[in-house]
């Protein structure tokens, strides 16, 4: 076998080494498989020790998505068996068996939705899928006052665009007659009762573990006379209280509120009701008759869980096995729409999408992609213990996604220019991205470019460097312009390579999202702008494109006001 096939054979398993292990091939390792694979050959392995070293060294100093591209070319069956991601499957449910599964994602629509959502509505959607089930979107739409069309709307957008797909979509008013019935059931079995103590009277006896009179006067027959007042006119504003315990240790079953008398106009029901149910009542009993076996909550509602439960036995319903996972919380960002809208409220923030919000529509626009937003929720895994994550997390596993897949350019922040006295006039093709079948893009030069200030601060008169994919230049002065002379096409190793634009420019904005929070205080600084100047190609992409700026970041292409500026998606 000639010299050259052995190198070719160390090169492919040198690279797949690489691409398993975090871009750095492993001597040992690549020599016992070049050696078990040529053994057939006759190649002994004194042939192979000294080629190995070499190899490996020149393969370990090229970029992750370089060793990728290049396996890719030279051999795609040893890129499949690359080593399967960590395992982060579903841990199997309780009580589950394939077919009989049935989860649900309950968003309230008050606003839209963020990566805690996603989290939730991922594993509901994913925990269907594993076991044949069915997956139901459900609107928890009983509060009037929050709930607005826009949001059911933008909220079932969002699931889509995450790529999650339900089996069946209802909102919980549609079953307020429903809900009505099972109320008026609880009263007649004097289970519940219609309090119309004032607000600080009901705060201040849960406060002291007190009932007052209304529990045991208003229920059965008059409790029933009173509810029926209340559905007949809103001015009479009476809540119904489950008879929970009074005296319990868990505040959560000092007889809860199970309906009150809101007045908005509700976005589909008009104003048809003013009486609607609480988050305890209407979450139990939606879960029990839609048939929910698996229903899950975040951990923050445990304290709640006796009271889910009491009420659907006072019912006679059936019990759905309750599950808990914990909050995503992620440091410096509101991973809540409570804390979201103020911010919105109080102009802090430009909207819903604002790139530095956690919102679904904030990351698409930063150009987070789907699939690494459910990658990211499954690393994150399914536990109870609560945690603050770094979003750094986040970027890297979007990093994977898109190194492989999107056009690079050069862009020069801060630009200085730069004149080339004798340069030869050229065109060039430059590759959009190390795996060849993406195409080139072509560039004119002349003696005009433009190179990032940054690079030039660290250079002084007689340096060699070169223009990236393009030829070598000494510096021959320094001032507010630079002047360099053509120093020929060679590549010098120890040189610096520099991204650079012709004169035939795109002047573009990076506007930069940073964490919106340091501790508790808002960052005025997190947003920030970064000037300079992309190659003229990144002009004729459509907005919405995402690409890489070598040695800058990845971007998101987005048009405002007929301007293309960039969203900086991370390095
Ligand atoms: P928010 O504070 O954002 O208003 P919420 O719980 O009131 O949260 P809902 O629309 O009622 O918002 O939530 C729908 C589902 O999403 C619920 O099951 C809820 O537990 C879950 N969820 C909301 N925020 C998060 C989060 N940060 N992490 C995980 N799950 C979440
Ligand atoms: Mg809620």
């Amino acid at each position: 076998m000639s010299v050259q096939k052995i190198q070719t054979e160390v090169r492919k398993f040198a690279l797949q080494n690489a691409v398993l292990f975090n871009g750095k091939a492993n001597e040992k390792a690549v020599t016992g498989k070049v050696i078990a694979a040529l053994k057939k050959d006759g190649v002994t392995p004194a042939e192979i020790l000294p080629v190995v070293s070499q190899v490996v060294a020149q393969i370990n100093s090229m970029s992750a998505a370089d060793q990728r591209a290049e396996l890719a070319t030279l051999a795609p069956e040893l890129l499949k068996k690359e080593k399967k991601e960590k395992d982060f499957s579903l841990p199997p449910l309780p009580l589950a068996e394939k077919g009989n599964v049935i989860t649900r994602f309950p968003p309230e629509p008050n606003g839209y939705l963020h990566i805690g959502h996603a989290k939730a509505a991922i594993i509901d959607y994913e925990y269907a899928r594993l076991y044949d089930g069915t997956f139901i979107l459900r609107f928890d739409d009983t509060n009037p006052e929050n709930a607005l069309l826009e949001f059911y709307d933008a909220q079932i957008q969002d699931l889509r665009w995450l790529g999650i797909e339900w089996d069946l979509e209802y909102h919980t008013s549609d079953h307020l007659q429903t809900h009505y019935k099972l109320a008026e059931q609880l009263i007649r079995q004097k289970d519940a009762y219609i309090c119309n103590c004032t607000p600080e009277a009901i705060k201040d006896g849960r406060f002291h573990a007190k009932s007052c009179a209304c529990r045991n006067e208003n229920t059965g027959s008059v409790g029933l006379d009173l509810w029926k007042q209340m559905l007949a006119s809103p001015e009479i504003n009476y809540i119904v209280r489950l008879r929970g315990e009074m005296d319990s240790d868990n505040t959560a079953m000092r007889d809860p509120t199970l309906f009150r008398v809101i007045t908005a106009t509700h976005p589909l029901t008009s104003d048809n009701y003013h009486v609607w149910p609480t988050y305890d009542f209407a979450g139990a009993v939606e879960d029990s008759i839609s048939g929910v076996t698996h229903p899950f909550r975040t951990k923050e509602y445990e304290l709640r869980d006796p009271v889910y439960f009491h009420i659907l036995n006072l019912l006679q319903l059936r019990t759905p096995h309750l599950m808990e996972f914990s909050r995503l919380s992620i440091e410096g960002m509101p991973v809540s729409k409570r804390k979201i809208k103020p911010l919105i409220e109080q102009g802090l923030v430009s909207g819903f999408d604002d790139v530095r919000l956690p919102t679904l529509r904030g990351l698409k626009r930063r150009g987070l992609v789907p699939e690494a937003i459910k990658q990211f929720v499954f690393q994150q895994g399914f536990s109870k213990v609560e945690s603050v994550v770094d979003f750094s997390l986040v970027e890297s596993v979007n990093r994977k996604f898109l190194d492989p897949r999107v056009k690079r350019y050069y862009f020069v922040p801060d630009p200085v220019r730069l004149v080339v006295a004798d340069a030869p006039k050229k065109t060039v093709k430059l590759p959009l991205h190390p795996d060849a079948a993406m195409g080139n893009r072509t560039l004119h030069t002349a003696s005009i470019f433009y190179i990032p200030r940054q690079d030039m601060q660290k250079m002084k008169v007689g340096d060699v460097f070169r223009l990236k994919g393009l030829y070598n230049v000494k510096i021959t002065n320094i001032d507010e312009t630079i002047q360099g002379s053509y120093a020929g096409e060679e590549i010098i190793q120890e040189s610096a390579k520099i991204q650079w634009t012709t004169d035939e420019t795109m002047p573009l904005k990076i506007l930069v999202p940073g964490l919106l929070f340091k501790g508790e205080t808002f960052n005025p600084e997190s947003l920030r702008e970064m000037q300079g100047y992309a190659e003229k190609a990144v002009a004729r992409l459509p907005a919405g494109e995402i690409i890489q700026f070598e040695r800058v970041g990845f971007v998101r292409l987005e048009k405002q006001n007929n301007d293309t500026v960039a969203i900086f998606t991370h390095k």
